[in-house]
C-alpha cells in the first residue's frame, strides 16, 4: 500500500512537472492543480518579480540567469517552477554581451527600430523579424521579450518615438502583431508595451493625461486591441503615467475591463519598470505581475491578504496568470538554449529589413548612383558615426554598425579619403573631450558638427562627382527630444548644407541628404537646397550596408511614411499642450537620489486629430505626408473594384498595380475611408487597410484585395459607449499616400450602425 501511494504521489508530481504538450491536462487545470498548492508567501513571491541590481540602490536575489536581462520572476523550486527572464526590447534582445564567467561574446542582432520597420508597410517582414528576434530570445535563454512598443507618434519630439511605430493606430496594430506572431512563433512570450498611451518621457512616472474617452478608443488604444484579437501577446506592460487620474498600472478600467472582459486577452499584465505606487490596487485592478519586484510590495501584499485588505481570490487570478505564463515559457521546459543563434542569416535579415524601410523623399535626378567609379564625397560627422538606434531599454547591444561609408565602400564605390580621413580625426577628439556617462543610459550630447568653409568644399567639388551629407539624430528612455538643434537643425548643420549645396551646384554636380534620425525633423526650409533626400531612419547594425543598396540602386526603395513630417513645430496638432505642466508643489518620483518624475498634467486636446487626421481635415499642408515615399519607377493604380454598393457585413476591396516603369519594385497601398459625420465628427479620412505589392518586374501587375468590415465604419460614441456608424454615402480611396489620392468610389449603409466589443 505504501509503496503504491508513493508511486501515485510520484505520477503525480510527474504530471506536475511535465511540460503541457505531455500532459492531459491544460495549461489552466494545471496551473490551478499548482495554485491550490502554495503557500500565501510563494504566492506572493509569484506576483513580485526577483529585484534588480542597481549598484548602490537594489539588489536581486541570486545570480542573473542571463546578465543584462531586465528581471525575472521568483522560482518556486519545491514544485519545480523556474524563474523566468524577461528582456528589451524593440529593436532586438537586449542583453549583456560579455561576462565575465566566459570568454564567447554573447551579441544580439540590432535590428531596424520599428519607425523603419512601419515604413516598409510590409507586415510579412515584420513577422519575418519577429521570428529571428524571438530565436535569440530563445537561443539565449530569455523567456519573454519586452516588445513590441506600440505607443502613438503624438508629437515628434517624444524622445521614444523611434521605439514605435506611427501615428497611426492601424498600422502601429497590424505591425506590432505581425512582431508578436513572429517572436512567439519560436515558443518564447512578447510584451506589447506601453498600456497605454506612453507618449511622452517627460515626467512619464507621474503624469497625468487627460485624454477623452473617442480619442483613447480610437487612437491610443486601437493598436493594443488589434494586437490582443490578433495576436494574443503573452504578455502586456502596462505604462507609467496615468490616465484621466489613474495610474496605468492601477487602471482597472484598463486592465480588466477593457484589455480582458472587452477584447478577450489571455496573458499577464506586467508594470513598466518601478511602475505605480500601490501594490494592493495593482493586484486588484488585474496588474498581475510586479517588475522588476521589490521587499516592500511583498511585504504589502502579503499583510494586505492576512488583514483582509486585499481578497486573496484576487491575489489567486494574478498568480494564475503568472502561473500560465510560467508553464508556457521555455524554461519551465527546461529548453537547452544554445548561446548560438543565427547572427549571420539575421544580419542578412535585418540588411533586408532596413533597406526596406528606406523612404526616398526626394530625388530630381541624383539617384541612384549606379557606376562604382563615381567619386562621392561624405559630409557630415553621421556619415562616419552613423546610428543603429535609439538609447534607453531600446538599446541593443549588438556587434557592429555599419556606416554609411563603410557600406559604400563594401559596396565597392570609393568615398573621397581626405576628407573621411579629417572627418574620423574630428570625431575621434569630440569623443576623447566627451565626460564619461554617468549611468549606462544616458543620452550624451550629440558631438558638433564639424565647421565647413567654402575654401574647404570647393576643391573637393571639383575633385569629386557627387556629396552625400549625412543628418543624424539620437533620442531614448527618459527624456523628450528638444526643439531647437534637434527637431530644428544646428546653426552649423545649415551652414554645412548650405555651403555643400552651393559649391556642388556651382561644379554642375548633385547633392544627396540622408536622414540618419530615429523620428520626425524639420526639413521644409532646406530641402530645396539639396537634390536628393533620402530617409534610412535607424536601421540597425547594417543599416550602412542596406542604405548603400538603396543609394545604388540594388534596391529599389519603397519605404512610405508612417509619420508626417510637418513644415514648422507649430503646426504639429499636440503642440500646444506637449510635455503639460508640472503640477505646483507636486509629488516627485525618486529612485535613490535620481528624480524619476515630478507631478503633472497634460491635456490630449486636440482629440482624434492626431498626424494626418489633423492635416488632411484641417486642411494644413505638411512638409512630407503620412505614406508619402518615392521609387525609381512608377506604379499605376486602376479598376478599383467594390464587392457591393451597399454596406452589409462586409465589403471586399481590390484594385490593380501596375509597375509602369522601368525598374524592379514593391508598392506600398493604402486605403483610406471618409465617412460622412453625423453625431460624431469625422476627419476627412482615415487609414482602414494597406498591402504592399510582392516585387514587380517593369510592367508587371498585381491585384491586391482588402475586407472592410463593420467596425472600419464606425467612431466610438462616448455617450452610448459604443462603436457607431452613421448612415450614408463612406468613399474608399486608394492613395499612394494620404495626400496622393489615386482612385475613389462610394458605397452607401443605409442604416446607422452600432457595434459594441461584447457583441
Ligand atoms: C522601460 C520599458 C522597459 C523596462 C525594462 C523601462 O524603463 O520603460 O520599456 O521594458 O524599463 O527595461
Amino acid at each position: 500500500m505504501k509503496t503504491h501511494l508513493h508511486a501515485l504521489a510520484l505520477f503525480v508530481a510527474m504530471l506536475i512537472s511535465m511540460p503541457s504538450s505531455f500532459g492531459q491536462n491544460n495549461g489552466s487545470d494545471k496551473a490551478r492543480e499548482i495554485l491550490s498548492r502554495l503557500s500565501l508567501e510563494e504566492k506572493v513571491n509569484l506576483v513580485v518579480g526577483n529585484g534588480m541590481n542597481i549598484p548602490g540602490l537594489l539588489v536581486a536575489e541570486g545570480k542573473d540567469k542571463v546578465p543584462g536581462a531586465a528581471g525575472s520572476t521568483r522560482a518556486v523550486d519545491r514544485l519545480g517552477l523556474p524563474s523566468i527572464v524577461m528582456a528589451d526590447g524593440p529593436a532586438g534582445l537586449r542583453i549583456e554581451p560579455i561576462r565575465d564567467s566566459s570568454k564567447q561574446r554573447y551579441y544580439c542582432t540590432a535590428f531596424p527600430v520599428a519607425t523603419l520597420l512601419a515604413s516598409s508597410w510590409n507586415t510579412e517582414l515584420a513577422e519575418e523579424v519577429g521570428k529571428a528576434m524571438g530565436e535569440e530570445v530563445k537561443e539565449y535563454g530569455v523567456d519573454v521579450l519586452l516588445a513590441p512598443a506600440m505607443n502613438i507618434h503624438r508629437n515628434p519630439l517624444g524622445g521614444r518615438n523611434f521605439e514605435y511605430y506611427s501615428e497611426d493606430p492601424l498600422l502601429s496594430g497590424k505591425m506590432a502583431a505581425a512582431m508578436i506572431r513572429g517572436v512567439q512563433s519560436n515558443g518564447v512570450g512578447t510584451s506589447a508595451k506601453h498600456y497605454a498611451a506612453n507618449n511622452q518621457e517627460t515626467n512619464r512616472t507621474l503624469v497625468n493625461e487627460k485624454i477623452d474617452e473617442r480619442a483613447l478608443r480610437e487612437i491610443y488604444l486601437k493598436g493594443f486591441e488589434i494586437v490582443v484579437k490578433e495576436a494574443q501577446p503573452w504578455t502586456i506592460m502596462s505604462a507609467y503615467n496615468a490616465i484621466n487620474g489613474t495610474t496605468c498600472s492601477e487602471n482597472k478600467l484598463l486592465l480588466t475591463d477593457i484589455l480582458r472582459n472587452e477584447w478577450g486577452f489571455e496573458g499577464l499584465v506586467v508594470t513598466d519598470w518601478f511602475a505605480g505606487e500601490n501594490p494592493i490596487v495593482q493586484m486588484q485592478a488585474g496588474n498581475d505581475l510586479l517588475m522588476p519586484g521589490t521587499p516592500p510590495q511583498r511585504q504589502a501584499i502579503l499583510e494586505a491578504v492576512k488583514n483582509g485588505v486585499l481578497d486573496e481570490k484576487i491575489l489567486d487570478a494574478n498568480v494564475l496568470r503568472v502561473l500560465q505564463l510560467v508553464l508556457k515559457s521555455p524554461s519551465y521546459q527546461n529548453y537547452p538554449y544554445s548561446d548560438q543563434p543565427d547572427l549571420e542569416a539575421h544580419a542578412q535579415l535585418a540588411r533586408q529589413a532596413a533597406a526596406e524601410g528606406t523612404v526616398l523623399l526626394k530625388n530630381e535626378g541624383a539617384l541612384p548612383i549606379t557606376d562604382p567609379d563615381v567619386r562621392i564625397a561624405a559630409f557630415g560627422i553621421g556619415s562616419y558615426d552613423f546610428i543603429a538606434g535609439g538609447t534607453g531599454s531600446g538599446d541593443v547591444n549588438e556587434a557592429y554598425t555599419i556606416s554609411l561609408v563603410q557600406g559604400l565602400e563594401n559596396a565597392g564605390y570609393k568615398v573621397e579619403a581626405e576628407l573621411k580621413s579629417t572627418y574620423e580625426a574630428y570625431i575621434e577628439a569630440e569623443k576623447a573631450q566627451r565626460p564619461p556617462k554617468r549611468f549606462f543610459f544616458e543620452l550624451q550630447p550629440p558631438l558638433p558638427e564639424m565647421p565647413l568653409s567654402m575654401d574647404d568644399v570647393a576643391p573637393l567639388a571639383q575633385k569629386t562627382d557627387i556629396a552625400l551629407i549625412t543628418l543624424g539624430r539620437n533620442s531614448g528612455e527618459f527624456q523628450d527630444r528638444q526643439l531647437e538643434g534637434d527637431f530644428y537643425l544646428t546653426d552649423a548643420e545649415k551652414e554645412m548644407i548650405a555651403t555643400v549645396a552651393a559649391a556642388y551646384h556651382k561644379a554642375g554636380k548633385k547633392v544627396v541628404m540622408v536622414l540618419n534620425i530615429g523620428n520626425v525633423i524639420e526639413t521644409a526650409s532646406w530641402r530645396d537646397m539639396v537634390d536628393a533626400i533620402v530617409l534610412p531612419w535607424q536601421g540597425g547594425q547594417e543599416a550602412g550596408n542596406a542604405l548603400a543598396d538603396v543609394l545604388t540602386g540594388k534596391v529599389n526603395p519603397s519605404g512610405k511614411l508612417p509619420t508626417t513630417f510637418p513644415v514648422a513645430y507649430e503646426d504639429v496638432p499636440s503642440a500646444r499642450w506637449f510635455p503639460g505642466e508640472e503640477v505646483p508643489n507636486g509629488k516627485v518620483k525618486m529612485m535613490g537620489p535620481i528624480v524619476m518624475g515630478k507631478e503633472a498634467e497634460v491635456t490630449y486636446g486636440e482629440g482624434i486629430f492626431v498626424g494626418y487626421r489633423h492635416y488632411l481635415s484641417r486642411g494644413i499642408e505638411p512638409a512630407w505626408p503620412f505614406g508619402f515615399g518615392l521609387s525609381y519607377t512608377r506604379f499605376a493604380y486602376e479598376n478599383l473594384q467594390l464587392s457591393g454598393s451597399t454596406f452589409k457585413d462586409r465589403l471586399e476591396v481590390s484594385v490593380t498595380i501596375t509597375n509602369t516603369g522601368k525598374t524592379t519594385g514593391k508598392e506600398a497601398v493604402q486605403l483610406y475611408l471618409s465617412a460622412p459625420s453625423g453625431k460624431l465628427e469625422k476627419p476627412a479620412m482615415e487609414l482602414r487597410a494597406f498591402g504592399k505589392t510582392k516585387l514587380l518586374a517593369p510592367g508587371e501587375q498585381q491585384t491586391l484585395g482588402f475586407v472592410l468590415t463593420p467596425g472600419d465604419l464606425c467612431s466610438f460614441d462616448p455617450e452610448v459607449k459604443a462603436w457607431v456608424a452613421e448612415p450614408g454615402t463612406y468613399s474608399v480611396k486608394i492613395g499612394a499616400s494620404g495626400s496622393d489620392i489615386l482612385l475613389s468610389q462610394s458605397f452607401e449603409l443605409p442604416r446607422k450602425m452600432v457595434v459594441r466589443n461584447e457583441d
